[in-house]
């Protein structure tokens, strides 16, 4: 499970940073790529990064501003000549629908696959299977705005060798039928019970992706205890009355969000091209003083979303 951030702009592109989207890798768990909000370009800065677009099959878009939805309609007539006849589900506020199907009509541009719409009428539930359920709550950006909670389903826990070595069971084909939870027999007479030899589950991972809000509670729920939370940080303190007037957050509040909601990881990103690469530094350095796991994302940075491991839970 990877981010990969594609844009880390905000408003208009820039030659550093593109505006917003975000790939959520979840290849080795379900074989599929999320993406959070599409800008203009998002096509071509995918086009410099290993993602297969065929491998998205939904976009999550957290609010209806330009420089999070313009690369929409592009990025879907590409993907039918990039092998993707898979379909797509976009989620999102109500009007992307209207938005998408507009400029795909318009410009007569017929997808190969089925593309399906999710708009968002109510908070809560928005996708659930048995590995997934994302959740969203709406934020505070002048327009509808959602932050989104991906949270895992927890994974099995694993076979405690030391036991079973303590058990005297020979290691051995039983093995694998005990780490499934199974009742084994050995050729002695003994009987095991696999679940006796297996751990505790280990904890799903949690990440949350915030549309553009300024500093609100909602975004303190939807982040509580996440291994990653991704804000947005359009201003830093000094900018602080600008950052309320235009409905954006600075750092530091996303620092204090951040520590509120104890997550493991705060990720800015939505950064203005205001910032030189010096002033980004100081931005960074400025949230860390609140929260220190922080890291301000460059366009292409990606970042890996460990599995907490048994030792870590002792
Ligand atoms: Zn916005």
């Amino acid at each position: 499970m990877e981010l990969l951030f594609l844009g880390t702009g905000s408003g208009v592109p820039s030659k550093q940073r593109n505006v917003s989207s975000i790939a959520l890798k979840l290849l080795d768990e379900i074989n599929s790529v999320w993406l959070f909000d599409c800008g203009e370009g998002t096509q071509q800065q995918i086009l410099h990064t290993t993602l297969k677009p065929r491998k998205v099959d939904k976009i999550f878009i957290t609010h209806l501003h330009g420089d999070h939805i313009y690369g929409l309609p592009g990025f879907l007539a590409s993907r039918a000549f990039q092998g993707g006849d898979g379909p797509i589900t976009i989620y999102g506020p109500v009007g992307i629908e209207q938005f998408v199907k507009t400029s795909l009509k318009i410009s007569g541009t017929y997808l190969k696959y089925p593309l399906k719409f999710q708009e968002i009428k109510k908070e809560g539930i928005v996708f659930q299977d048995n590995q997934f359920t994302v959740r969203c709550l709406e934020l505070k950006h002048g327009i509808q705005s959602f932050g989104y909670r991906i949270e895992e389903a927890s994974h099995p826990g694993t076979l405690q060798a030391d036991k079973v070595k303590e058990a005297g069971i020979p290691f051995g084909p039983l093995f694998g039928k005990l780490k499934n939870g199974e009742t084994i027999t050995l050729e002695d007479g003994r009987v095991f019970n696999g679940k006796d030899f297996i751990g505790e589950p280990h904890q799903g991972r949690i990440v949350t992706i915030l549309g553009d809000t300024k500093k609100t509670e909602n975004s303190r729920l939807l982040a509580e205890n996440a291994d990653v939370l991704v804000h947005e940080s359009t201003f830093d303190h000094a900018n602080r009355k600008l950052a309320k007037e235009y409905n954006h957050s600075t750092n530091v509040e996303a620092a204090e969000t951040a520590k509120a909601a104890n997550v493991k990881q705060l990720i800015l990103t939505h950064i203005s091209a205001r910032f030189l690469p010096k002033d980004v530094y100081a931005l960074e350095k400025e949230a860390q003083k609140i929260f220190k796991q922080t890291k301000v994302v460059k366009d292409f940075c990606e970042v890996e979303i460990p599995l907490q491991k048994d030792e870590d839970n002792l």
